[in-house]
């Protein structure tokens, strides 16, 4: 089992690369078939299996001899140990499936958010239903609208957060992308006594988490922006992983 999903993991990791890097361009990733990014020509199942076909090519495509790009490798290899651990740590188990909806879109978030600035609708649309449908299996139809609620207010709290910023700083402060992520949030934290807390746990922890990057993109690279839809969905992620700990953490200031 434990071998299974992480060659599920290392797929779907393949396949969330090619929804973070080709959706943005506008190309239709259900009919294009997958070609190398050289001489384009369309690739024979046998060299699309993650991680073997990289390691038996050794990272050169077949056709014309360029290198292939490692981040291919890099992703399903994390992705496959992403899904790994979580078989480890959960079992098969409802809070497994969220483990693996926050998983997955952290991985789409990140890539296409550090390669063109965009978090895309689509991922973010999917990850909602069928976060909102483990709910109705994990705690009923009222534990459902309940974790809805918390989305909506979470999102609610995100979008007078950017406007008081575009005031403030005469500028788009956050993207959409951003705020939307918030009800993605406040669904898969938001049922339970906490719920609202651990989301806005998550917003300030997600705001540590992207302060390394923010001031070396700022001193080093020389820009004053930053895409803040990875941090934010890696937080909500480790607090989802750490909820009881992040919730002990909660009574504790609570006190
Ligand atoms: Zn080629």
């Amino acid at each position: 089992m434990i071998l299974l999903a992480f060659i599920v993991g290392a797929i779907l990791g393949s396949f969330y690369l090619v929804v973070g890097t080709r959706l943005p361009l506008r190309e239709n990733i259900i009919t294009s078939r997958s070609r190398c990014d050289h001489c384009h020509t369309v690739l024979k199942w046998y060299e699309l299996i993650p991680i073997l076909s990289y390691i038996f090519q050794l990272g050169k495509c077949r056709h014309c001899g360029q290198k292939i790009a490692i981040e291919h490798f890099i992703v399903e290899i994390i992705s496959g140990l992403l899904f790994l651990w979580g078989y480890y740590y959960y079992g098969l188990t409802l809070d497994y499936a969220t483990y693996l909806v926050l998983v997955s879109l952290t991985l789409i978030i990140f890539i296409s958010d550090l390669k063109y600035m965009i978090i895309l609708d689509s991922p973010l649309i999917i990850s909602g239903i069928l976060l909102i449908i483990i709910k109705y299996f994990e705690v009923g139809l009222k534990g459902m609208f309940l974790a809805i609620i918390y989305g909506i207010i979470l999102f609610v709290f995100m979008y007078i957060v950017k406007i008081i910023g575009d005031k403030i700083f005469k500028r788009e402060s956050l993207g959409g992308g951003d705020i939307k992520l918030c009800f993605i949030i406040g669904v898969s934290l938001g049922y339970g006594y906490y719920g609202f807390y651990l989301g806005l746990i998550t917003i300030v922890f997600s705001a540590f988490l992207a302060m390394p990057y923010a001031i070396a993109s700022i001193y080093l690279l020389k820009k004053n922006e930053l895409p803040y839809g990875p941090f934010l969905i890696a937080a909500s992620t480790i607090v989802f992983i750490f909820i009881e700990k992040f919730s002990r953490l909660l009574v504790f200031f609570m006190i």
